[in-house]
């Protein structure tokens, strides 16, 4: 039987599920718009198909701007403890980028892809097989990396 794959904000408001066989991969962005936005050292992120995520309690709040490159990004976060979900972006239509420190078994995650690396905190060493990019990764890069495992 295959693992459900669940998770959620902080206060319990939102819940979702990832409809996938197990934990999708996630590559870690070290940029610094990512270390402010989570008060941390980098997100962690998964790509998934629109589809595969599903909220099925509480409903998020949007928060949506357009970038620098003029894609526009929506964030969804709980209202009440201002956990941030995930969020779509224009440029890639028809997925969503999961904040994969959400899910409820983020302890089991798999980074597969480091990007940003040149704004990296300087105590965090990477493994050696696991690709870095001093900025963003090649789009086939990402794609094979992050999203082989999907359809
Ligand atoms: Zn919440
Ligand atoms: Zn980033």
């Amino acid at each position: 039987m295959n693992e459900r794959i669940t998770g959620g904000c902080r206060c319990g408001t939102i819940r979702y599920d990832l409809m996938l066989d197990r934990l999708p991969p996630v590559y870690c962005c070290h940029c610094r718009d990512c270390q402010t936005w989570t008060g941390s050292a980098f997100s962690q992120q998964a790509v998934v198909h629109e589809g595969d995520l599903v909220v099925n309690v509480g409903e998020p709040v949007e928060y949506a701007f357009t970038s620098p490159s003029g894609s526009l990004s929506r964030q969804y976060a709980c209202a009440t403890c201002h956990t941030r979900l995930y969020n779509t972006n224009s440029a890639r239509p028809g997925l969503v980028i999961v904040r994969a420190g959400t899910l409820d078994a983020s302890d089991r995650l798999e980074a597969v892809l480091h990007i940003w690396t040149k704004r990296k905190q300087p105590w965090i060493a990477f493994a050696a097989d696991v690709p870095a990019f001093p900025e963003s990764a090649p789009a086939e890069v990402f794609r094979n990396l992050v999203m082989g495992e999907q359809r």
